[in-house]
């Protein structure tokens, strides 16, 4: 798992990861937003729409598909849009290890 902050001298904008709870500097999170289009990955973290912030970590995804993603978010996804979603985590994951 990613080591905590130490120290909270320069002002960071805090985020909760809806997957494991831990709070993080925005930048590392990464955005999903609930827009007009429905439930989206949002990459530039500029969307407009509610948000919810996750941990590009496999683990923080599976938790937060539990429900607590839609309890962010104050949606309920379809089954197609769960699965839209987990592609597009699956590519950030990727990314990641790559
Ligand atoms: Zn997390």
């Amino acid at each position: 798992m990613s080591p905590k902050p130490k120290c909270r001298g320069r002002h960071i904008p805090q985020r909760t990861c809806v997957g494991c709870r831990e709070v993080q500097g925005k930048r590392t999170l990464i955005r999903i937003v609930r827009g007009p289009e429905g439930v989206a990955i949002d990459r530039s973290g500029k969307a407009p729409g509610r948000g919810a912030y996750i941990h590009a970590d496999q683990d923080c995804w599976a938790a937060a598909m539990k429900g607590s993603l839609e309890g962010a978010l104050k949606v309920k996804m379809s089954e197609k849009e769960q699965k839209k979603l987990e592609q597009v985590m699956k590519n950030i994951f990727d990314e990641q290890n790559g």
